[in-house]
């Protein structure tokens, strides 16, 4: 999954550190730091001289005679920043990347690229290289992250490939941001090991579930999909393992052409085998990445999946878990599913098409991925008023 974070070029008027570093943005020239907090001023219209105690200063325009270090130039048209994002500075290269977005509602915090599986759809591939720094990173940004934030989501790569580092950023969470629900995204392999599902266990995080990927009921389909021999087997047993931790799972199905036909299986083995699962993610393919790469092998228009989904949505329905489609616009799904679609993309990568324009249905529709410019279901069409 792709996180929260985008990147400008910026150039500084003063001493610059020589380091990276973190900072938690304020506005206003009339502002004094919070003592013992990275505060970086963001300044629209310069006017006099900056009041001195930030860790830096990212101005809209040049001023003459800065007095203080770490002052930068945004470049014009810059991301739209606004006090409370948590951003990073690296003076060496001249680049800003914001971490979080106070307003968003889908901040993510990637801990790893680094992956056990190799999924032939996987929105952000793997990468083999060392980022455990990453994690230091995150354990920094956390006490800056507003305790308001409703909900962050931990994502990779494979989160639980940090082992204890994983439990580390949970306490973290836990200790800073207690009122902040926490999604993370894990392929539960590791969550095999009993005595690692039971240390996330012990945390007693109160608001923490995560979201697995089982793409069918049969182990060699399953293994197929993520590319790695034995995972089926690891999922389950992580699964397993979580819950009896105590912990809040999520099941998430990526339907695409080697998943659509078997949903119907797929929903009767999770009501016989797995009725404990606290939610069912049935989701539209996202083309980035893998998916874009083996988009011959993978594409099926969702029209053409209607039955067996209708199908596995009843049988999960009927079970009573709590079920919801994610990814599909509403125009090409039948009426009766749409009290189980979601606004489930995140709203940095959402957008509307022209098709969208006039659509009756438009406010309760969750729209698509930007990256769906390069296929599109024959059936987005405007619903009529
Ligand atoms: S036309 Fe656009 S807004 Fe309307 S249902 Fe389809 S995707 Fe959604």
């Amino acid at each position: 999954m792709t996180p929260a974070l985008s990147t400008v070029g910026l150039r500084p008027l003063s001493r610059a550190s020589s380091h990276p570093f973190l900072g938690r943005l304020r506005e206003g020239t009339a502002s004094t730091p919070v003592a013992g907090v990275p505060e970086i001023l963001l300044v629209r219209e310069p006017q006099g001289a900056l009041p001195s105690g930030f860790r830096a200063y990212l101005l809209e325009e040049p001023v003459p005679d800065v007095s203080v270090p770490d002052a930068y130039v945004l470049p014009s048209g810059f991301l739209p920043l606004a006090e409370g994002d948590v951003v990073r500075v690296e003076p060496s290269s001249g680049r800003l990347s914001a971490l979080y977005r106070r307003a968003s509602l889908s901040n993510s915090l990637l801990v790893t690229e680094r992956c056990d599986n190799y999924c032939l759809m996987c929105s952000q591939p793997p990468r083999k290289h060392d980022d455990s720094w990453l994690l230091d990173e995150l354990l920094e940004l956390i006490p800056l992250i507003s305790p308001e934030t409703r909900e962050l989501g931990i994502t990779g790569g494979e989160p639980a490939l940090l082992g204890e580092g994983l439990l580390r950023l949970v306490e973290q969470l836990k200790t800073h941001l207690p009122g902040t629900a926490v999604h993370m995204l894990s392929n539960g392999r590791r969550f095999s090991e009993e005595v690692f599902a039971r240390g996330l266990g012990t945390l007693k995080h109160p608001d923490l579930m995560v979201g697995i990927p089982l793409y069918s009921d049969l182990p060699e389909a399953h293994d197929h999909v993520v590319q790695a021999r034995g995972a089926y087997d690891e999922t389950l047993r992580g699964i397993l393992n979580l819950k009896r931790a105590g912990i809040r799972v999520e099941l998430r199905v990526v339907i695409h052409a080697l998943t659509h036909e078997r949903l119907p299986d797929l929903a009767r083995f999770i009501a016989r085998n797995l009725l404990f699962v606290d939610h069912v993610a049935l989701m539209g393919l996202e083309l980035m990445g893998f998916a874009k790469t083996n988009l011959p092998k993978l594409w099926v228009d969702p029209l053409d999946y209607q039955e067996p989904l209708r199908a596995a949505v009843r049988t999960l329905d009927r079970a009573g878990i709590n079920t919801s489609i994610y990814n599909h616009p509403l125009c090409v799904l039948p009426a009766d599913l749409h009290p189980f679609a979601r606004k489930s993309i995140s709203d940095w990568k959402n957008v509307y098409f022209r098709e969208c324009e006039g659509c009756a249905l438009k406010e309760a529709c969750g729209g698509f991925f930007a990256s769906s410019t390069l296929k599109r279901s024959r059936g987005i069409a405007a619903a009529r008023p």
